[in-house]
């Protein structure tokens, strides 16, 4: 189990502008962005501002928070890549394969049938942002 939070973890150098993301939308209390190895075109990953490595260690505010952002984007990430459906999901802790340690919720469009594997292929930037900004127009 992750029992402490790591000030140098990705998702965490994203927040503090450190390290780059193809952002979809942010507000005060949540961001959104591509994920860089998506399971499939137009997987988005949603992660609280709060420092929190999983589900459990969040404040009820920023779930909610986050939550709202998951579902208002999630129903333009299925107008933007044609499929009429997306799986919301996301892992806690070591033996769930949670590989970044700060708690993030994945938008895939469709199934999980058929997809790539978990973290496991670079998308080409290009096509990342030209499907960020397909998402973003449907907002
Ligand atoms: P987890 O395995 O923790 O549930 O998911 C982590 C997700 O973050 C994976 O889908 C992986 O492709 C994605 N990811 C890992 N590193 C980066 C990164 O540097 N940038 C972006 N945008 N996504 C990342």
């Amino acid at each position: 189990m992750i029992d402490h939070y790591d000030d140098d973890n990705i998702f965490a150098k994203i927040l503090q502008g450190d390290a780059p993301c193809i952002k979809v939308y942010e507000d005060e209390n949540s961001l959104a962005f591509m994920d860089i190895m998506p399971q499939r075109e137009g997987h988005v990953l949603v992660i609280p501002r709060e420092k929190a490595v999983t589900v459990y260690d969040l404040s009820p505010q920023s779930l909610c928070a986050a939550m709202q952002m998951v579902q208002m984007l999630g129903k333009a990430v299925e107008r933007a890549t044609g499929l009429d459906g997306t799986t919301i999901f996301q892992q806690n802790g070591k033996e769930s394969m949670q590989t970044v340690p700060h708690v993030h919720f994945h938008i895939l469009p469709g199934s999980f049938i058929g997809v790539k594997g978990h973290a496991a292929e670079m998308a080409d930037l290009n096509d990342l942002q030209a499907m960020a900004d397909r998402i973003i127009a449907e907002l």
